[in-house]
């Protein structure tokens, strides 16, 4: 066994940059004795380009690798994204009712001696006309009416609402490469990798490429996106496919122009539910990022870039549609001999949510924090693996969640959707104790999980799922205090209102600051 002294990351897409700094900086690789990172990337193959609405652990990630966080989105043509609106997805468009929710990243308001106020919104004490996550948070207010997360005056990467951002990927990918060589010490290499070679015992001993020759490390991150390279093609680890439970395989994407330069931006991804899948709609700060997600077993590429262009209307015209070809599931073994691989190399489950670069932020701090000093991988991998095929299992839950709560029957689509056949039981379990009681944080086991309780509750009840309480009514005797919280969640956001700017004018505020 030989200590690891150098890192290659192979494929410079966001898996393959975000990684890159990640471990540079956890590694010390800019210091004397750190571990050396490199990173290769091909002048000649794109990254795949989409990928721009992220997670709010992007903003611990990208605070730890010390980026200046207007420079980020001066650069990356980022926004600010306060959850996801999901529109036509508990039931048809049309039918009498609701016809979206938001799932918000902040969680629901709990003041110290105040009750938890779900159980409360359940047996009816809030105004009926709020909806769960109107009741519990002012975000929904706060993204309404087109506000940002913070004022000027908030320090970097801090803001009185919880957040992500929304992101151009190419200009991502740019900004880390800018950082990660002139600030955190790694080396790039523009190099086509041509073949990879094996040694003896089956672990990498190096890959070849057309420029540069010969490159080899201690440990390689494969981040060579949906052609796996290192990991599925040279080494030929396994695919556990979740497409029985999760339909979704394909994308149409466009970048659409704003009509105008000051056209207000949605702090809030807009999913929208279709016939056989749903739209994304992104604002970003000089552009939107649309695309249609869909099921090629329920419709096909021709129809479905009609639906997207229907959803576009005029603004799609003289614009061409990219076509992404994809499969829910992940690497069955990610971590192999002495190689990781990260991003899409490593699985992918579907848009929704933005589970993508949320995983590679976990796969990075996992390598980073199990790191194999002394090139003993063996226990390491099990471990790494392990933890990210249980994540994988908990977000194909929470992500068919999405889809087997609908009361869609419409087309096809959503009816093989509640086809129990295509929901995971450990989903059903969860899902059948819930039928008389709310979701809790015992149900679930927080190191494991990327939606913690709030996420679950605020799609759960978004899509009207019914938690009957009837029964245990008396043990909820706490109904004039959260009737005080739920007008005091009212009067807080009235006051958000007046503090927080415009979310476009924030943006173009900070990007001209940097
Ligand atoms: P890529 O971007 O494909 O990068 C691959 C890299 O490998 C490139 O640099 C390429 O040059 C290099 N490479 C490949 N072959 C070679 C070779 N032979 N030699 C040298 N280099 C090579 N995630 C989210 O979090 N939020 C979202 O909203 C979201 N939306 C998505 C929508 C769609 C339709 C899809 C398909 C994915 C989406 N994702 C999303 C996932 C997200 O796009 C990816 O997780 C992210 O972009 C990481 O991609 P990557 O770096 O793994 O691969």
């Amino acid at each position: 066994m030989a200590i690891v002294r150098k890192v290659l990351v192979v494929g410079g897409g966001t898996a393959g940059w975000l990684t890159a700094t990640y471990l540079a900086r956890a590694l010390g690789a800019a210091k004397p004795g750190g571990i050396v990172v490199e990173l290769v990337e091909s002048p000649d193959i794109s990254i795949v380009g989409v990928g721009e609405g992220t997670f709010p652990s992007i903003r611990g990630t990208l605070s730890a690798i010390g980026l200046d966080e207007n420079k980020f989105i001066a650069r990356a043509n980022a926004t600010f994204k306060q959850g996801i609106r999901f529109e036509h997805w508990a039931r048809s468009p049309g039918a009498p009712g609701r016809d979206h929710y938001l799932h918000p990243f902040s969680a629901p308001s709990q003041r110290p001696g105040a009750p938890e106020l779900l159980p409360y919104w359940l047996l009816g004490y809030a105004p009926k006309e709020l909806a769960f996550a109107e009741a519990v948070t002012m975000q929904k207010r706060v993204t309404d009416a087109g506000r940002g997360p913070k004022r000027l005056s908030d320090g970097p990467w801090q803001a009185p609402l919880n957040h992500a951002y929304h992101f151009d990927a190419a200009r991502f990918a740019d900004v880390l490469s800018e950082h990660g060589q002139r600030e955190l010490g790694i080396v790039r290499r523009a190099a086509t990798i041509e073949r990879v070679e094996l040694d003896q015992t089956g672990a990498i001993a190096c890959v070849h490429t057309r420029e540069q020759g010969a490159l080899s490390a201690d440990l390689y991150v494969d981040c060579t996106g949906f052609r796996s390279l290192l990991c599925g093609q040279a080494l030929g680890v396994g695919w556990r496919s979740a497409k029985d439970v999760l339909f979704n395989d394909r994308a149409w994407a466009m970048q659409v122009p704003y009509e105008r330069k000051d056209t207000p931006i949605p702090s809030f991804t807009i999913a929208r539910a279709h016939e056989a899948g749903w739209t994304w709609d992104i604002g970003l700060h000089e552009r939107r990022g649309v695309g249609y997600v869909f099921s090629s077993r329920h419709t096909d590429e021709t129809r479905a870039e009609q639906v997207l262009r229907d959803y576009l209307g005029k603004a799609a015209d003289g614009l061409t549609a990219k076509l992404i070809k994809f499969e829910a599931g992940h690497r069955t073994a990610p971590w192999h001999k002495n190689c990781v691989a990260v991003g899409l190399a490593g699985g992918f489950v579907e848009p929704l949510e933005s589970t993508g670069i949320a995983l590679i932020e976990i796969a990075a701090y996992l390598i980073a924090h199990l790191f194999p000093a002394d090139g003993d991988m063996a226990p390491v991998s099990k471990t790494f693996n392990a933890m990210m095929a249980a994540r994988y299992e908990r977000i194909f839950d929470f992500i068919k969640l999405h889809y087997c709560l609908s009361q869609r029957r419409d087309t096809p689509f959503w009816i093989d959707n509640v086809d129990a056949a295509s929901i995971p039981q450990t989903l059903q379990d969860k899902l059948a104790m819930w039928r008389c009681r709310p979701p809790h944080r015992l149900d679930f086991i927080s190191d494991l999980e990327m939606f913690l309780p709030a996420s679950w509750q605020y799609v759960l009840y978004g899509m009207e799922f019914r938690t009957d309480l009837s029964a245990m009514r008396g043990v909820y005797d706490q109904g004039e205090s959260a009737r005080r919280e739920f007008a005091a969640v009212q009067h807080v956001a009235g006051l958000a209102l007046d503090d927080l700017p415009a979310h476009r004018t924030l943006v173009e505020a900070m990007a001209r600051d940097y």
